[in-house]
């Protein structure tokens, strides 16, 4: 049975041993795509997270999508083109039973002018990186990135602690509503800023932040005060940041680590410029998106400035993949770029692994099924601090939203074997359903941004998009359950190509075969990607993993 979803009513949490669909693989999916409108931003408006990041294109289309999860057979795969599915096409039982293509738009023509006009056209959609490959999992799927970025910068700078520590950061939306959670299992006191009130709201409703200040003055006193007992905290601001950051500047006060994670991507569908309010902005979308751009651009140029200010007087700051050096830089901030970003800074070694955001999510609805599975991985991984670490701390502090689901940081071989370990407990009864197995598209071999995953790659290949084409290609080849390639949409449009999976855990021997070849493929392809590049950890693990790099 379905669950009630007291944030959106509509859209309740699907669960329950009932199929709808023919088989466990369709149903599975059909689920994944109630699952992200449940947790999702807008759900009315098929919005997702990331301003404009949906999941499927239009209502018709939904349907259309629902229907032929319904009535597809095992050996047919739905075809679905930017969010609307085009055809159904007979395969065979080890074929993928769904592959996606979103918005990808020939080069030259990849601008978000073109987008936006298409967009309206009704004839493209974005799926971000999740929202349309139906695997978002709410705010908890970048949680453990965003914790893993503050413990390493624990490490390097403060003694392995961020107690007493500062954290100032802005956007509590679909993504960036993890860091006052992050920031406070990491030990710190963190001031989240927003200018959307009923945002921060939601954000304390489903156990993510812990308190909205009324002002900046009391919020620093708040900070001051948890920083000064050592006490870790989440505050949240209502206000704009391109106003908020320079007035905490101009105050001579300098946190300890400084990001940002608005919407800044996207000029017309994200970033509120300073002084504008939103029913405002949501005017100027339809009216004059052009006065957006550019008050939002002019925003952003003050933001940054701030937060090259704190860089200067010491503060660790970085960019939290939102593409505001980029619209800074294009504003006249010349040096925008000294500001790092997360993915080169703090996480490239993991990459070099294939150690990425793995994750896996309950299709009974059953938190008790994230249970076995987490008793699992500690008792599997005992060696593994980072997961070990990361699971004890989830269980006691990451609220479930939606699906029950889980997500860990796992490399090449570990993804495979437990998987495949669930898969038996499927088999087994142990637990009260199939479970499915995804990843961000954030993962070692699967994207090309220039600006956000490959930036300053060892050997230039920033800009090269054949990794993430190879990527959807091999899991095609692997027998994956769903396979997608997205390009970026909106702000985003020409900056970034993605592939993503997902695979159905349905107890079946054919299940299996699924996840040993897809998960072993798809990791041992990220440790390819980056031994291609040069990089010693990749070259290392390829060899003591013999995941198959030839080599010249
Ligand atoms: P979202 O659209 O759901 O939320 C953005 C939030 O920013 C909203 O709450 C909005 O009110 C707020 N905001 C906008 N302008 C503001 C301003 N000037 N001052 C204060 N608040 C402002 O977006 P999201 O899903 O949370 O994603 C945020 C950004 O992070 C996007 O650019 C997205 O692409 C990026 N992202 C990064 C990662 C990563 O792995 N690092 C992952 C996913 C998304």
């Amino acid at each position: 049975m379905p669950k009630p979803n007291p944030r959106h009513p509509d859209f309740p949490i699907p669960g329950g041993p009932a199929l709808r669909a023919k088989s466990w693989r369709a149903e599975g999916l059909l689920r994944l795509l109630e699952n992200v409108l449940s947790v999702g931003e807008a759900p009315d408006k098929l919005i997702v997270y990331a301003a404009l990041g949906k999941a499927a294109r239009t209502w018709p289309a939904h349907a259309a999508i629902v229907k032929s999860l319904t009535e597809i057979e095992e050996d047919e795969t739905l075809i679905i083109q930017s969010g609307k599915p085009v055809g159904i096409l007979k395969t065979h039982p080890g074929a993928p039973m769904v592959i996606m293509a979103n918005c990808n738009i020939v080069g030259q023509w990849a601008k978000a002018d073109v987008f936006y006009d298409m967009e309206r056209k009704g004839l493209i959609c974005w799926g971000g990186l999740t929202a349309g490959a139906w695997q978002y999992i709410g705010s908890q799927g970048v949680i453990q990135g965003t914790y893993e970025i503050f413990m390493r910068i624990a490490e390097r700078r403060f003694g392995g602690s961020l107690a007493g520590r500062f954290i100032l950061t802005a956007g509590l939306g679909g993504m960036g509503g993890a860091q006052p959670l992050a920031g406070r299992m990491a030990g710190a006191a963190i001031l989240c800023i927003d200018v959307d009130e009923d945002r921060a709201k939601m954000r304390q409703d489903i156990g993510f932040l812990d308190e909205i200040a009324p002002d900046l003055d009391s919020a620093l006193a708040m900070i001051d005060a948890a920083c000064a007992e050592g006490r870790a905290t989440s505050i949240a601001l209502i206000g704009n940041a391109a106003e908020i950051y320079p007035e905490i500047a101009a105050r001579g006060i300098t946190p300890d680590i400084v990001t940002d994670q608005t919407s800044a991507h996207d000029l017309v569908y994200g970033y509120i410029p300073a002084g504008y309010d939103l029913p405002r902005v949501r005017r100027l979308r339809e009216q004059n998106p052009e006065e957006l751009i550019e008050a939002g651009r002019i925003s952003i140029t003050h933001h940054v400035a701030a937060m090259l200010e704190f860089q200067a007087r010491g503060a660790e700051v970085f960019d939290n993949g939102n593409l505001i050096r980029t619209q800074a830089k294009q504003g006249g901030i010349e040096n925008a770029f000294d500001i790092p970003i997360f993915t080169e800074a703090y996480l490239r070694p993991l990459f070099c692994r294939a150690i990425g955001p793995f994750r896996w999510m309950a299709l009974s609805g059953e938190e008790s099924d994230i249970a076995r599975i987490d008793d699992l991985v500690l008792r599997m991984f005992p060696e593994n601090g980072i997961v070990t670490n990361w699971i004890r701390l989830a269980r006691a502090h990451v609220p479930f939203e939606g699906l029950p689901a889980r997500i860990a940081w796992l490399g090449h071989g570990e993804r495979t074997e437990l998987a495949r370990a669930v898969n038996r407990m499927v088999a087994s009864g142990e637990l009260a359903g199939p479970v499915a197995f995804s990843r961000d598209h954030l993962d070692a071999g699967a994207m090309a941004h220039p600006n956000i995953m490959t930036e300053g790659m060892r050997d230039g290949s920033d800009a090269i998009a054949d990794w993430p084409l190879i990527s959807a290609m091999t899991l095609c080849s692997s027998g994956a359950d769903l396979v997608v390639v997205h390009s970026g949409g909106g702000g985003y449009a020409g900056y970034m190509t993605s592939s993503g999976v997902t695979i159905v855990a349905d107890g079946t021997e054919a299940a299996d075969m699924r996840l040993k070849l897809a998960l072993t493929n798809d990791t041992a392809l990220g440790v390819i990607r980056y031994a291609d590049a040069g990089y010693a950890d990749a070259l290392d693990e390829a060899q003591k993993k013999a995941v198959g790099h030839v080599k010249l």
